[in-house]
């Protein structure tokens, strides 16, 4: 789309304002609305943003303006806000790209793997729950009824949410995504939408206005959509799958091979790349599950479904998914992201595992087939299995302990990640809880 084009799209469809969009640290929407009048200075100048007054940029209220220039094929409609379109923008300081800005941090990686010929396609699978805030105050699902203890794929369950549910896929495919199925997943009001993968720059924006449109369409409705990793102990939390393949310039996908020993379809590429993310597992934990919340979720938990879904060891198996990589056949879901990151930080930090581990032709070992859940810890240290990081401050210092992740995305934006992170996680830490108070009050 050149400039006419975009000038008639938005004249065609009334559009009167147009979002200049970026995200912070944390991958959370922020904006600036530009009335239509102004759209070409969008692209030239940019918007102007105070960058102190968002998370992790890196600056002092002293500091040179952050402006955000739109990337012109990313424009977008916003089907759930009549009126308005969507630019994503790329972050420029004193005019050069800024190394805070986690999407420029994105294109980088995608650059390097451009370098070698090849495009690293990413599908991602955004789970969420719809939940209400009852009288008394407490949450649960939008649906009442929806309290089945075996909730995934249940007919009233979707049925009963599909009043959302048409209006979120509505949008999302008059925001241009390819929707192919919805789910009620395995949590009581929890769903997925699924949509076409894209290259990895594609994707992490349309994860982002994904989490736009579906908060804003249950805000309207008077629900609330939430990405938390993990709202409810005895539920599976909701994970941001990352589905991954690499085409060439002329193979749609050179990580399929039938002629795999262990019938995964992988190719040797495909096994390099598995190995970078195994080995770097650790350190990649902080900046795929972010938050305090997330490692609620990398457990082996007692879920009332009977499963938690969700990874807890440093494994790959065929059609596992009680394992950090499922081999669905001829490519990779990672299972390890959850539905609080930074979607351009998680890519970029998969992409350069990935990558180290083809430089470096890692061996990621033996697939592991069957039932983690069920392992002894004696049976998981006999087999060396890697147990991922327990808690949010173990990830940061496994994190801190990689220098590939440094190297990589830049110094000076993991010192920043680390230290918005350690500030969360103290907070955290320092905060009496009612478990405590429940346990020890009267205890001694
Ligand atoms: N909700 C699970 C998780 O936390 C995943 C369920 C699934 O396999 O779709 O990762
Ligand atoms: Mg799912």
């Amino acid at each position: 789309m050149n400039l006419k084009q975009a000038q008639k799209f938005l004249k065609d469809n009334h559009v009167s304002f147009v979002l200049a969009q970026f995200v912070d640290i944390h991958g959370v929407a922020k904006t600036k609305s530009v009335p239509v009048s102004h759209f070409e200075d969008l692209l030239t100048t940019g918007a102007g943003f105070a960058g102190y007054a968002v998370w992790g940029m890196g600056m002092g209220p002293h500091d040179a303006d952050y402006m955000a220039i739109g990337d012109l094929g990313t424009l977008t409609l916003m089907p759930w806000q009549p009126g308005y379109a969507r630019i994503v923008c790329d972050g420029f300081v004193k005019g050069k790209p800024y190394p805070f800005d986690t999407r420029f941090v994105l294109k980088q990686q995608t650059a390097k793997a451009k370098g070698k010929g090849w495009t690293v396609n990413v599908g991602i699978e955004p789970e969420f729950m719809l939940l209400k805030r009852r009288g008394d105050g407490t949450l649960g699902p939008a649906d009442e009824s929806d309290a089945l203890d075996k909730p995934c794929y249940d007919y009233k369950g979707l049925s009963r949410a599909r009043v959302f549910l048409e209006r979120l896929v509505g949008a999302l495919q008059g925001s241009g995504l390819d929707v192919y199925q919805i789910d009620h997943e395995d949590a009581n009001g929890q769903f997925e939408v699924n949509y076409s993968y894209s290259d990895a720059l594609c994707a992490a924006d349309r994860f982002v206005l994904f989490r736009m449109a579906a908060g804003e369409i249950a805000k309207e409705m008077g629900l609330i959509c939430s990405f938390m990793p993990k709202p409810f102990r005895h539920r599976t939390g909701s994970g941001m799958h990352m589905h991954l393949s690499i085409s060439g310039t002329d193979e749609p996908n050179l990580f399929h091979d039938d002629s795999d020993k262990y019938g995964l379809g992988l190719s040797q590429m495909a096994y390099h790349f598995l190995g970078g993310l195994l080995i770097h597992a650790r350190g990649l934990c902080a900046l795929l599950a972010p938050s305090v919340n997330s490692y609620k979720r990398l457990v082996v938990g007692e879920a009332l479904s009977g499963a938690t879904w969700a990874p807890a060891y440093i494994t790959f198996g065929d059609n596992n998914r009680t394992s950090m990589i499922r081999v669905p056949y001829g490519r990779l879901e990672c299972r390890l992201p959850d539905t609080s990151c930074n979607p351009y930080l998680a890519t970029a930090a998969v992409m350069a595992a990935g990558m180290d581990g083809i430089a470096r032709k890692l061996d990621p070992g033996k697939p592991q087939n069957e039932n983690l859940y069920e392992l002894s810890t004696a049976e998981r240290q006999a087999r060396n299995i890697g147990l991922l990081p327990q808690n949010l401050g173990e990830a940061l210092d496994a994190l801190e302990a990689d220098s590939l992740f440094s190297t990589a995305l830049g110094a000076p934006l993991i010192a920043e990640f680390l230290h918005v992170k350690r500030q969360e996680w103290i907070d955290y830490s320092r905060h009496v809880s009612d478990w405590e108070v429940n346990r020890y009050l009267e205890f001694y």
